[in-house]
């Protein structure tokens, strides 16, 4: 298994301290990474400013084909990446599967736009075009929840609009963004593509270095808000995709039955570690009851344990911070009065499991309404005014995602429009895609990724004015 950086276009091993990386299934060390020295870090965004000289002036087709090759380079990989991923992770192997085919898919997208040239003309005859030029050297910091696709959401627009970028990815889940860049390092140009390893120290250091123009970075609210300040005396751009607290509301006119199964995979999806998964469901008082009944057969239905198993619909939570966290949130819920069903699932007693979990008729205050519990946890509150429901959880933190679940079309689309969150559902939750932007109001996020305006978060305009001689 390949445990190195990848500094222009070469594996490079390490020299000083190291990071073991465990699979939280089993608790077993994995692999052993190097973390990248300073000296290593200047040599890696150096050796990408250089290779910007040439990348920049790179024809558009190449890039195209190369990104279709890397695509299918990636799929004839399926089953090791996906293996990597699980071992890693934790998800269910079908799961990471699933993560590898989204990522190939959203590869040949970004393929597939094209950087757009504006054209005019004025009254006098003068002639103005706005170009879309690179930055230079982007910094993308990815964490571990969807460690392959979110690397590829950061690297692949990157390169598409012929940036040069150095990824870091988390700590818990390096190996498959190492295999990641190593499949990208064999179409690309060296120096195009690094990756260093390491900590929150290293990644601080990169997106503080003064060669970077831009940085890139999925994670934590406070992570984000560091690397914000960080950037103002380089005034580097930010694209920060931060966390979210999530709201589904339910109305009363819902198939149960379908609607259940689709809640369940919208909060539960990779054990709820999903920046855009439910966090907290609202259901109308005259269906409380029956989807409460409905989730608690499909929890009880899931079979919790090591991902590999064919078996297994559950994985575990990625690593032992997290456990710790939402184990602290159930608990506290049950301290504060709330009434908890766990699915009656056994669970290995070995690994970082917590089995699906529903905390009901919580009061709005509790933690883990108000505060991201990013794992297997879904409270379930209820409702009788939807206008005050939608103001209450208006007054959230975040404003990542929430959706709406209704018959009525016109009713959801009129509620979407009062939420206060970057995208609106409805009747479903956390399927995104890679056209529509994709950013969080408030405290989860600065800045948009995905479609064309995604893209063009890596560029900066140049606007040129002819007139003839
Ligand atoms: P985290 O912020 O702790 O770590 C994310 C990455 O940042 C890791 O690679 C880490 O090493 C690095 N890092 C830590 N300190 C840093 C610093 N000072 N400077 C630069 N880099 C630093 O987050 P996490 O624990 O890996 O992820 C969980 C959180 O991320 C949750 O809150 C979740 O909602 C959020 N998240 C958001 C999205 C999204 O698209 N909005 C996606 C996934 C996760």
């Amino acid at each position: 298994m390949n445990t190195s950086m990848y500094i222009n276009g070469q594996t490079v091993l390490g020299t000083g301290k190291t990071i073991d990386v465990i699979n939280p299934a089993t608790l077993e060390v994995i692999a052993t990474v190097p973390s990248t020295t300073p000296e290593q870090l200047d040599d890696c965004i150096a050796k990408a400013k250089q290779a910007f000289t040439t990348w920049k002036n790179v024809d558009d087709q190449k890039i195209v084909q190369a990104f279709h090759a890397i695509a299918e380079d990636i799929l004839s990989q399926k089953n090791a990446l996906a293996t990597l991923i699980t071992q890693e992770q934790g998800k269910p192997i079908f799961l990471a599967q699933l993560e590898v085919e989204l990522t190939a898919q959203w590869i040949n997208y970004i393929a597939s736009l094209t950087i757009p040239v504006e054209h005019y003309r004025e009254t006098n005859g003068k002639k103005i075009t706005v170009y879309n030029r690179p930055l230079g050297v982007i910094a993308s910091i990815t964490p571990w929840n969807w460690p392959f696709m979110i690397a590829a959401w950061h690297l692949f627009p990157a390169l598409r609009t012929k940036n040069c970028v150095i990824n870091k990815p988390s700590e818990f889940t390096p190996l498959s963004t190492i295999k990641l860049v190593e499949i990208i390092n064999k179409h690309l140009p060296a120096g195009v593509c690094s990756l260093v390893l390491g900590d929150g120290q290293i990644g601080g250091e990169l997106t503080a270095h003064p060669f970077i123009e831009k940085v890139t970075f999925t994670g934590s609210t406070s992570t984000g808000q560091r690397i914000l300040q960080n950037s103002i005396n380089t005034l580097k751009s930010v694209v920060l995709e931060l966390g979210g607290n999530d709201v589904g509301i339910v109305l009363d006119d819902v198939d149960i039955e379908i609607t259940c199964q689709k809640l369940f995979m919208s909060a539960f999806l990779n054990a709820g570690q999903t920046c855009a998964c439910l966090k907290r469901l609202y259901v109308h008082d005259k269906i409380y009851d029956q989807v409460v009944q409905k989730l608690t057969e499909i929890i009880n239905a899931q079979v919790i344990g090591e991902g590999m198993a064919s078996t297994t619909t559950f994985g575990p939570v990625q690593n032992k911070m997290q456990f710790d966290k939402v184990q602290r949130l159930i608990e506290d819920a049950v301290e504060q009065g709330a009434t908890v069903i766990q699915s009656i699932q056994t669970k290995p007693e070995k690994g970082y499991f917590i089995p699906p979990t529903l905390v009901l008729d919580a009061s709005e205050d509790t933690a883990v309404v108000e505060q991201e519990q990013f794992g297997p946890v879904l409270p379930i509150l209820r409702f009788i005014d939807i206008d005050k429901v939608v103001e209450s959880t208006n007054r959230s933190e975040f404003g990542l995602g929430g959706s709406v679940w209704t018959k009525d079309l016109q009713k959801g689309q009129e509620i979407a429009e009062k939420m206060e969150t970057g995208t609106v559902w409805i009747n479903s939750h956390a399927d995104l895609s890679p056209e529509a932007a994709f950013g969080g109001w408030k405290l989860s996020g600065l800045g948009y990724s995905f479609g064309m305006g995604g893209l063009l978060q890596y560029t900066h305009k140049q606007s040129v004015h002819i007139t003839e001689a």
